[in-house]
């Protein structure tokens, strides 16, 4: 079965979406992760929300805008690799519900459940971590999550910030550039 991976960044603006859900009244919310399925690995690129109706709270999506999320990717080798929904409180389980109605149904499919409206983000041992296998979806145990998903480095900035930094002008150097300026009609 392939390891879904997916960059912090990427997981942050996960969290970031479904706390929109709960913005204007509380509710829970639902984001797509589309990506590239690269043999044993796949890649979460990019997130698309589908247009789900959350009058009551929950989420659901009819075929046409399931389709229209699809569409998005259209003419891409982007493929839905799974999804991540939020629920209200800390428990992170499959409902009935979530388990007949998460759009992705197919071996393989990644379910992600984030607690507290992702309002605390989506630290993964926070996180239910579900899997379809074998016609179903299956809760991983916390031991075994990282042979289904694993998080990647986003953003990492390794400059040494005790060193100086940049170059300072001397100061006839300095004068000269403005005098230079000034007789060039332009900005340089
Ligand atoms: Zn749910």
């Amino acid at each position: 079965m392939t390891i879904v991976h997916v960059a912090e960044g990427i997981m942050e603006e996960t969290a970031r979406l479904l706390t929109s859900f709960a913005a204007a009244a509380e509710s829970e919310g639902v984001v797509y992760w589309f990506g590239l399925e690269l043999g044993e690995l796949a890649v979460v690129t990019t997130l698309i929300v589908p247009d789900a109706d959350t009058s009551t709270g929950a989420v659901q999506t009819s075929a046409a805008v399931n389709a229209e999320a699809i569409g998005a990717v259209a003419g891409t080798p982007l493929v839905l690799l799974g999804q991540a929904h939020s629920h209200p409180s800390r428990w992170v389980g499959h409902s009935s519900v979530d388990d007949r109605d998460t759009f992705a149904q197919f071996p393989g499919a990644l379910s992600v459940v984030v607690p507290y409206y992702g309002r605390h983000g989506m630290e993964l041992a926070s996180c239910g971590v579900h899997r379809h296998i074998e016609g179903t979806y299956r809760r991983i145990r916390d031991t075994d999550v990282e042979e289904h998903l694993r998080v990647l480095p986003g953003v990492r900035d390794m400059r040494d910030r005790t060193r100086p930094q940049g170059r300072r002008r001397s100061g006839w150097l300095e004068r000269l550039r403005l005098v230079f300026k000034g007789g060039r009609n332009e900005d340089r």
